[in-house]
């Protein structure tokens, strides 16, 4: 019988939550198009509906600005291809923002990030003040998936004008901290329902009460005319509970992982000493761990550690498994020797001690040749 896997990538996915699981068996069940005004497509809209009140309520927004999408790729192109002149973006963002404000036709101002791993603002705020154009738009997500460093969306957002707006991709920070959307300020927050705990193919764009934005995918007028096309009900269904089991868990679920976390940051540097935390300094998601192994490469150590019975990734991986130069770890200027020895451990909902215990074992085993080496 083969070993009991361990899976701490939960940034790039994170495993079905059962109430995510037991919703969606419900919602295939259930065969109306939710715009019917039969008793079928009721029946259909309800569950869509509680899931707008379910996602809403974990981001504090208003149901009716919750949009459903098929995930935070389409939400983020959505807003980056809102029709604005100018946008200004991390350059440590997701490829779905970055790339549709490199090719929408904008004048695009990429911000790098300081050495910590935080978006460098100060661009925006030297003595002559920062050109703005009528129609700008800026896009600072919340927390980074490879590296888990919170942004400062409050303060980027100090630096636009009133007319500008701001947009944040909260995926990987919504359920994992708390997301108060009218707290925040932001115009326009994007997020995905396979980063908590929901299926994948199912996110949302949630656009504040009366902020414009023209539809991205133009047909029938689903979604109050916003985003066309029949929904995708088993998806919402699941994405709606997720968010609820979320909401529910919060508190008590980032002070758990957080103090795994803390086992196992510490077990890595006891066992290597000048292992390096990316952003150990500064305020991080509490699931993730960045971590640049001198001696190893990044793609070696996720091949020994999966052998090993253990899923982590190397930087980010969610696009495509492949294993490349980060341009997050290249946005905080580190250097391209110490970036490609860099792995992301990401806890999540089913993490546990035994995960962390386990992990901390094979991690001793796997890294154990350095240190043959360096007696030899
Ligand atoms: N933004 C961030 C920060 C992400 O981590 C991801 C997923 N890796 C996405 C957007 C895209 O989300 P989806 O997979 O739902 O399209």
């Amino acid at each position: 019988m083969s070993k009991q896997r361990i899976y701490l990538d939960h940034n790039a996915t994170a495993p079905l939550r059962p109430e995510a699981a037991s919703a969606m068996a419900v919602a295939m069940s259930v065969f109306g198009n939710p715009s019917s005004v039969h008793h079928e497509g009721r029946r259909a809209r309800a569950i869509i509906e509680t899931a707008r009140e379910q996602v809403a309520k974990l981001v504090n927004a208003k149901p009716l600005e919750v949009v459903f999408t098929s995930g935070a790729t389409e939400a983020n192109n959505w807003v980056l291809r809102g029709g604005y002149q100018q946008i200004v973006v991390a350059s440590q963002e997701h490829p779905s923002v970055i790339e549709p404000a490199r090719q929408c036709g904008a004048t695009v101002v990429e911000l790098a990030s300081d050495g910590s791993g935080i978006v460098d603002l100060e661009p925006l705020r030297g003595p002559e003040g920062f050109a703005w154009a009528a129609r700008s738009l800026m896009s600072v997500q919340m927390a980074n998936s490879e590296t888990g460093v919170l942004q400062p969306v409050g303060e980027a957002i100090a630096c636009l004008p009133e007319h500008g707006r701001m947009h944040t991709d909260a995926t990987q920070a919504v359920g994992r901290v708390p997301v108060n959307m009218p707290a925040l300020g932001v115009d326009f927050l994007s997020l995905s329902a396979h980063k908590l705990g929901g299926p994948a193919g199912a996110g949302a764009l949630v656009i504040r009460d009366g902020v414009p934005l023209p539809s991205l995918v133009i047909g029938g007028g689903h979604e109050r005319r916003r985003r066309a096309g029949t929904e995708n009900l088993i998806g919402i269904a699941g994405f709606g509970a997720a968010a609820a089991a979320a909401a529910r868990d919060l508190a008590g679920a980032s002070a758990r992982i957080g103090a795994l976390r803390e086992v196992l940051e510490r077990g890595i540097l006891g066992l290597m000493p000048d292992a390096m935390i990316i952003g150990v300094d500064v305020d991080r998601l509490p699931n993730t761990t960045s971590v640049a192994v001198p001696g190893f490469t990044s793609e070696t150590l996720v091949i020994k550690l999966d052998l090993a019975g253990i899923a982590v990734s190397a930087g980010s991986a969610c696009s495509s498994g492949k294993v490349g130069a980060s341009h997050v770890l290249a946005a905080m200027g580190l250097p391209n020797g110490v970036a490609a020895s860099v792995i992301r451990i990401s806890l999540g909902w089913n993490s546990s001690e035994t995960d962390v215990a386990t992990f901390l074992e094979v991690w001793g085993a796997v890294t154990r040749p350095r240190a043959l080496r360096a007696v030899a």
